[in-house]
């Protein structure tokens, strides 16, 4: 007999003929002689219902009522679940999450699970009983019983964190789409389904603006090694595998917090190459991109940072050895890049002394804290930072590479891990040959962009600025430093922009302008119009031309790219919120990722 655990989503359980449906395929699991845990969310749009009635009666509502608030959803979708399927003659049980002991930490509206608690949900098992548990919420361990709310689609998060707990055979989401398409159907209809796809990607792709799964309950799986499988509440088509390597061992105790980094990296083989001063408009990345790939030079971490006036900075590492022959295309694209004045001419810097230190795990923009943390290691070790790339699996800085005993040093210890370097990754995560340069396209509108400008130059502002956030569990992406010096007195001074969720983006402001000006900043502007479209795929390392072909789908269509940033397996640009979903549309066009069917959305 498996045990499994299968979550319905809102679309899936939106009426009484859905909920039956739901508990036939249920009692189906259940007579085949499986233990069935099912995890369901709210009916339809409640939710949203909820949360629109909570804004009429107040604009910055308390974040304990509305836990009180938004977990009603959930219950009454189980205890109509457990309805039908005991007028369908199985033995069922509807549970809320504090009945469960869902055990979570005592923040409200954005929760992390601690431990679950399973006597209560075995022993309804082994009655015979299909148990049914409401998702997306828990309740606070600490003091006074709260009920705790696992942040928005966070009962994929619950049901998978269940599997985990009961260490149940497979956890199955079932959804209204067939399964993980290579991008968003309602943006793009011709986008097909994935067979399979690695943890890694799928992190990455969720927490890019890929909503079929809540990125946290991805990063449990990967944690878990729990068997993990999206599939279509209308069909009993297989849908999408996604896959875990072998995890390491770890206590089921603190299961959402505990060692979010699993080694320190680092790449001591690289250069870096600057242009600064590049126009601001479309067709300049792909044109020295372009260039590069059409060399076959194989490019690894590239930013560009915000405007300066009408022109940008463009950075990127190559392997050392490859860096005379980049070099030299950038010194031979640079003047043809658009109108240069005397003070405006594109100029090229290489840094041959430079070494990439990460950090690896799972969920790391997700966990403010834990870029902060490596921001902070590494200025206490007095060490500047030149370049930041932070992903879902991977944040790296690019730093001195006389620096960089010191930096591996300050990161091992603080994150209590042992080191690999870069450049001997084991065989068993090298991506299989036929992974895909790109496996899915991602598009994320609820993002707003922060700048910081003028900040001096010296080790430990990044610290200061992100654990600022990091306090207030504002999650920071996209993070690029300007690589141009602007003196200012007699301070060499740069800018840093970031992006934060949209919701987050007032409060960041309010948090940075006292900071900024105890610091020496000029200000911290705000654009909230921007969107960020993203690529990932476990195969674009090593293939020379992806981020080209990217660049060049966007220029090709007249759409500026105000900002760049990659890691190994993504690269994501922000561009003006109004051309987000073409932007999206001709990036999956130029990767030929649609099929020849459309996939309709029920309603
Ligand atoms: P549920 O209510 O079942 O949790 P969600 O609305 O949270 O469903 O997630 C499913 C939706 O995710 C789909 O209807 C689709 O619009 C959206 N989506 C975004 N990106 C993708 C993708 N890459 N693959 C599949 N669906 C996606
Ligand atoms: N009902 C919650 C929401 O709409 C949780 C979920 O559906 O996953 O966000
Ligand atoms: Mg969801």
């Amino acid at each position: 007999m498996a045990l499994i655990v299968q979550k319905y989503g809102g679309t899936s359980v939106g009426s009484v003929e859905r909920l039956q449906a739901v508990a036939q395929r249920v009692q189906k699991a259940a007579r085949s002689g499986n233990g069935v845990v099912v995890v369901v969310s709210a009916m339809g749009k409640t939710t949203d219902g909820l949360v629109k009635l909570a804004a009429e009666i107040s604009t910055n509502p308390c974040r304990r009522e509305m836990d009180m608030l938004l977990s009603t959803g959930e219950q009454v979708s189980i205890a109509l679940l457990s309805m039908a399927l005991q007028e369908a003659g199985q033995p069922a049980i509807s549970m809320t999450g504090a009945q469960v002991g869902i055990v979570t930490e005592a923040h409200h509206t954005r929760a992390r699970i601690l431990n679950i608690q399973t006597d209560r949900v075995e022993r309804h098992l082994n009655e015979g009983k299909v148990v049914v548990v409401a998702g997306f919420q828990g309740i606070a361990s600490a003091g006074d019983l709260e009920i705790t709310t696992l942040g928005r689609g966070g009962s994929d998060t619950s049901a998978v964190a269940l599997a985990a707990a009961l260490k149940a055979d497979r956890c199955e989401i079932y959804t209204d789409v067939p399964g993980i398409l290579t991008t968003d159907p309602r943006l793009v209809p011709e986008a097909q389904l994935m067979a399979e796809i690695t943890c890694d990607e799928m992190l990455e792709l969720a927490s890019l603006g890929a909503k079929v799964l809540h990125p946290r309950a991805v990063e449990i799986a990967r944690n878990y090694g729990v068997k993990l499988l999206v599939r279509s509440s209308w069909t009993d088509d297989p849908g999408t595998l996604v896959t875990s390597p072998m995890p390491m061992a770890r206590p089921l105790e603190g299961l959402e917090l505990v060692r979010p980094v699993d080694a320190v990296e680092f790449d001591t083989d690289q250069a870096k190459i600057a242009l600064l001063r590049v126009p601001d408009c479309p067709g300049v990345a792909a044109k020295l991109f372009g260039a590069i790939a059409s060399q076959k030079l194989d490019v690894d971490l590239i930013v560009q940072s915000i405007h300066e006036g009408n022109t940008n900075d463009i950075a990127f590492t190559i392997a050392r050895g490859t860096a005379e022959a980049a070099e030299a295309v950038a010194a031979a694209i640079a003047p043809t890049l658009g109108p240069a004045t005397v003070e405006n001419t594109a100029e090229v810097l290489v840094d041959r002394d430079i070494a990439k230190i990460s950090i690896a795990g799972a969920g790391m923009i997700g966990r403010p804290g834990v870029a902060a943390q490596m921001f902070s290691a590494l200025a206490d070790a007095q060490v500047n930072i030149q370049m930041i790339a932070t992903s879902e699996v991977k944040l790296s800085c690019v730093i001195d590479a006389e620096d960089s005993d010191r930096a591996i040093a300050a990161l091992c210890e603080t994150f209590e891990v042992s080191t690999s370097p870069l450049t001997q990754v084991p065989e068993a995560v090298v991506p299989p040959v036929q992974a895909p340069p790109v496996r899915g396209v991602a598009l994320d509108r609820n993002q707003a962009r922060l700048a910081i400008r003028q900040i001096p130059d010296r080790p430990g502002m990044a610290a200061r600025i992100f654990n600022l956030l990091a306090e207030h569990n504002i999650s920071v992406d996209t993070i690029v430093q300007s690589q141009r010096c602007r003196i200012v007195g007699d301070c060499p001074t740069r800018d840093i922009a970031f992006t934060v969720a949209q919701a987050d983006a007032e409060t960041a402001r309010q948090l940075l302008e006292p900071l900024a000006r105890e610091i020496g900043c000029l200000d911290v502007v705000v654009d909230t119009a921007v969107a960020k479209v993203s690529i990932v795929g476990a195969g674009m390392e090593g293939q020379p031309g992806v981020a080209a072909k990217l660049f060049d789908a966007l220029a090709q269509n007249h759409i500026n790219i105000q900002m760049i940033t990659t890691s190994e397996i993504k690269i994501s640009c922000v561009v003006d919120e109004a051309q987000g979903a073409t932007a999206l549309q001709v990036i999956h066009a130029a990767f030929e990722l649609s099929g020849t069917q459309k996939v309709v959305v029920p309603a």
